[in-house]
């Protein structure tokens, strides 16, 4: 019989929410919903060492942000729970016993000094076939013995008993048939006595099997893992509801090889969580994509694009249209480049998809954190004005990149003349721009200026138009020593759009100023 496709997303709450764990949750969602099928969000909180306070509220409130939802599981509810690992403490122990009982596993009570004693003595130790007879363990002992251990409250471990020499399968979705050696692996520890808790390869199966998931959907990270976790579902005896891998290409730094780390967004200016995070133990904040001023649509669709694409050059999707079109198959094995400068062009495309009315709330936000205050109105003016124009940002070697408008708070360097009064007049710009002739024309416009009843853009450009030809000026003598004037250097709209929105008072209080200071 088909099964119902269920597929989950099982962070640990060791921390913020990588950029990489999104992107494996999107495409856990894409999948379960193409295929009508429930995801899942697991915590797995099994290793209380790692535990970070906070971590799983930061989790679920970056996914309710980004917009991808669940259908079960810690937060959300669903009979196949509880959802976290560590409420399940019962239910691994029933496994660890059948492991035990049919001798797939056995107890072991080397300390963590033998150990290393050992691994001090045999180079490349490895607990396996070869060197199990060597410990002490239940191998090696007889069961009144370790029995009596127990009974007199020795800290054991319980290790799953690989058979070496065998060729282990992992059919992967997006890899194909990768097969390892069962040599190669350790008799990896299932289970601790001294927090009563599985470790993860255990707790990961026993739920994966109890919550009926059908596919297995997680980075490349997991890949070695997964040898293990085969042996283990047939150990159990679960082989025929086995889930299905795939493990999904590594991102990598925008520049340089390895793995992307936060100190390349740190670098580079990108973050590499959704949210803020605040540190609970340092202090320490890292920026977020949210607080960054990306969309949410933004990053789902450049995230999905970072490791799988749709065939054909279809780069804007929303989430409904990437649930159409995802395909593991389509999936790249190769490890995808962040490339962090395709994101802000995402955030552009899903801004400009929203009407400027949508932009003011963040845009009044700067400007009243500038002490400026302005109505909506105005604001949508201005930010219409100015979508369309290039920003310079810093690259850090110091080399200086353009873009267009791409964020909400790009605006604002770009426009605080709207706002404010020039302070100082940029120096290459009055180089070229105050002629000899300059002083004359800005007294004879001002003239002009104060005779214009209807000081809007079209009122304005009619009159002084007219004004220029009439004279037999040239438009850009004029303009340009204008723009110096009213904005201070020779960026900007149209000059009517400055003076129309700063009104005529204002237009000719800067004109005086400048009159006097250049
Ligand atoms: N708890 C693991 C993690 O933090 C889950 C790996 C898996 O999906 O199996 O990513």
């Amino acid at each position: 019989m088909e099964r119902k496709v269920r597929v989950r997303f099982a962070p640990s709450p060791t921390g913020p929410l990588h950029i990489g764990g999104v992107r494996t949750a999107l495409y856990n969602y894409l999948f379960a919903k193409q295929h009508g099928g429930d995801l899942i969000f697991r915590i797995e909180d099994t290793d209380s060492n790692r535990f970070v306070p906070g971590a799983e509220e930061y989790i679920i409130e970056s996914f309710k942000w980004l917009g991808i939802k669940f259908d079960e599981g810690v937060s959300f509810g669903g009979d196949h729970g509880p959802y976290r690992q560590s409420e399940r403490r019962e239910i691994y122990k029933t496994y660890v016993r059948q492991l035990l009982d049919n001798g797939r596993a056995y107890i072991a009570f080397d300390t963590p000094e033998e150990l290393d004693a050992k691994r001090a003595e045999t180079e490349n130790f490895q607990y396996d076939a070869t060197t199990r007879l060597q410990m002490r363990n239940s191998l090696t002992m007889t069961a009144e013995e370790v029995e009596a251990r127990i009974a007199a409250g020795e800290q054991y471990v319980v290790r799953f008993r690989i058979e070496p020499g065998e060729d282990v399968h992992v059919d992967d979705l997006i890899r194909g048939d990768v097969v390892i050696n069962s040599s190669i692996l350790d008799d990896k520890v299932l289970y601790k006595s001294a927090d009563e808790l599985p470790t993860y390869h255990l707790a990961n199966i026993v739920d994966d099997h109890l919550m009926e998931v059908t596919h297995v959907i997680r980075g490349e990270e997991w890949l070695p893992s997964a040898p293990l976790h085969v042996l283990l579902y047939r150990a159990f005896g679960w082989e025929d509801t086995m889930p299905r891998f795939a493990h999904l290409p590594l991102l990598l730094k925008p520049v340089g090889n390895g793995k992307l780390s936060k100190r390349d967004g740190d670098k580079l200016g990108f973050p590499v969580f959704p949210l803020e995070w605040h540190d609970p133990a340092s202090g320490n904040v890292s920026r977020g994509y949210r607080e960054s001023g990306y969309l949410p649509e933004a990053v789902c669709n450049f995230l999905a694009l970072l490791g799988w694409n749709p065939g054909g050059d279809k780069e804007l999707m929303t989430l409904d249209e990437m649930v159409q079109l995802f395909d593991l198959a389509h999936c790249s094995k190769n490890g995808a480049k962040f490339d962090y400068v395709k994101g802000f062009w995402f955030n552009r495309e899903y801004l400009l998809r929203h009407p400027v009315e949508d932009w003011v709330p963040e845009f009044d936000r700067i400007l009243r954190a500038e002490g400026i205050e302005c109505s909506a109105e105005r604001e949508a003016t201005v930010i219409s004005l100015m979508k369309d124009k290039v920003i310079e940002y810093a690259q850090p070697d110091g080399s200086v990149k353009k873009r267009n408008i791409s964020f909400v708070a790009d605006l604002w360097p770009l426009c605080r003349f709207f706002f404010e009064a020039p302070t100082a007049y940029d120096e290459k710009t009055v180089k070229k721009a105050w002629r000899e002739n300059s002083r004359e024309l800005m007294t004879a416009l001002m003239d002009v200026l104060r005779g214009i009843d209807d000081f809007s853009v079209e009122g304005q450009e009619q009159v002084v138009h007219a004004w220029i030809e009439a004279n037999g000026y040239k438009m850009g003598d004029v303009m340009n020593a204008w723009r110096l004037c009213l904005v201070g250097e020779g960026k900007g709209p149209g000059m009517y759009d400055i003076s129309a929105f700063i009104g005529k008072e204002e237009t000719l209080r800067r004109m005086e100023s400048a009159l006097k200071a250049l």
